[in-house]
């Protein structure tokens, strides 16, 4: 497959969709020790048929972006917070964690590599980055790899949104996400292997994706497909799920600093799914979107509106435009959120 070429591509049109980007950066553990890694224009990986990966499912993946200033410079967005999650992730699966400081210096490394493909400031669009370790040493019977790849893959994406939030329809499902006591904490591959088919089941039926409950009683709100959920009260409170089967999202963890901030007393609690007229407003938390406007919940055939089906709602819009302001470098955001890429 030819590699993309930067003239290639309408910024202004871009969807969420992989292209093969001149560099990508590559690291393997083995021998017992990560060995030095480095920028590759392999865009593909070989490994034996006996890998871990392929059979028992050793993966744990990232994703965060690369924006560019009005400055022209490229700011990343707490990328201490996806390698830790990454590490955490590692750990659940018994794979050998990548230090957290190479894993700055690599996304720091392949994004300069590329950085033609980081696109124009205002186009909404950015650079994707995909860090992902899986283990690759050999094995038949049921037992961790000794041997793993780091690999980081960019792409540029297009905004969530052309022209404005826009609130999108939700149903809860009879399938759950993860289990209380396994992986829904871990950004790893198997969640989302489980979570296609309720996800096209959902889709086939006209909503956006999926509101997983919690695995033991159904009844309380865990998250929306690949996003956290929040709330907004009648009183302008906001509200996230506290479960131990939830992702930590790094979108969540800052709207809630941000919330704070705005004196909306953030709060992580049980959030029943048979207590949403609490909210006026709702939404979804992730890199992707930042903010998707949560516009209702089907459940049980009972749709709830929240604040619209049509338009976001005003907490929402101002939690948006100051967390995505911050990403895009146009207003400051608190120490160590905002990391400067250097460029050559
Ligand atoms: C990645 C992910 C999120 C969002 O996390 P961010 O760090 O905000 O991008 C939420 N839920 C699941 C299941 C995820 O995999």
């Amino acid at each position: 497959m030819a590699k993309a070429k930067a003239g290639d591509f309408d910024w202004q049109n871009l969807g969420f969709e992989y292209y093969d980007l001149p560099y990508s950066y590559h690291a393997e553990f083995k021998d017992g020790k990560w060995q030095e890694g480095k920028l590759t224009e392999n865009s593909t990986i070989q490994m034996s048929e006996a890998a871990n990966v392929l059979h028992y499912g050793q993966e744990a993946f990232e994703g965060l972006k690369a924006y560019r200033r009005k400055d022209g410079g490229v700011n990343l967005f707490r990328p201490d917070q996806n390698a830790k999650r990454l590490e955490n992730s590692a750990k659940r699966l018994l794979m050998e964690p990548f230090p957290i400081n190479k894993f700055i210096s690599a996304v720091k490394e392949v994004v300069r590599a590329n950085q033609d493909f980081v696109p124009p400031y205002g186009s909404g669009a950015t650079l994707y980055i995909r860090p992902f370790m899986i283990g690759t040493g050999k094995v038949i019977g049921v037992h961790p790899a000794d041997e793993f790849q780091f690999h980081i893959l960019v792409t540029p994406v297009g905004p969530y949104y052309k022209g404005g939030l826009k609130p999108t329809a939700y149903v809860t499902s009879p399938y759950d996400r993860a289990a209380h006591g396994g992986t829904g904490q871990s950004k790893v591959s198997g969640n989302y292997a489980s979570s296609l088919l309720p996800g096209s089941i959902a889709q086939k039926n006209g909503y956006s994706d999926v509101v997983y409950l919690d695995p033991r009683l159904h009844e309380n709100i865990e998250e929306l497909g690949g996003a956290n959920f929040f709330g907004i009260t009648k009183d302008g409170k906001f509200k996230t799920p506290k479960s131990p089967s939830i992702l930590p999202s790094i979108t969540k963890k800052s709207l809630l600093k941000i919330a704070d901030d705005f004196g909306m007393e953030p709060e992580e609690t049980t959030i029943s799914i048979n207590d949403l007229d609490q909210f006026s407003e709702a939404g979804a938390m992730g890199t992707a979107a930042v903010i998707s406007p949560v516009g209702s919940i089907t459940h049980n055939g009972n749709k709830h509106v929240f604040y619209s089906e049509t338009t976001a709602g005003p907490y929402t819009q101002k939690l948006y435009d100051r967390l995505s302001k911050i990403q895009n470098g146009d207003e400051k955001g608190p120490d160590g959120w905002q990391v400067d890429v250097p460029l050559n």
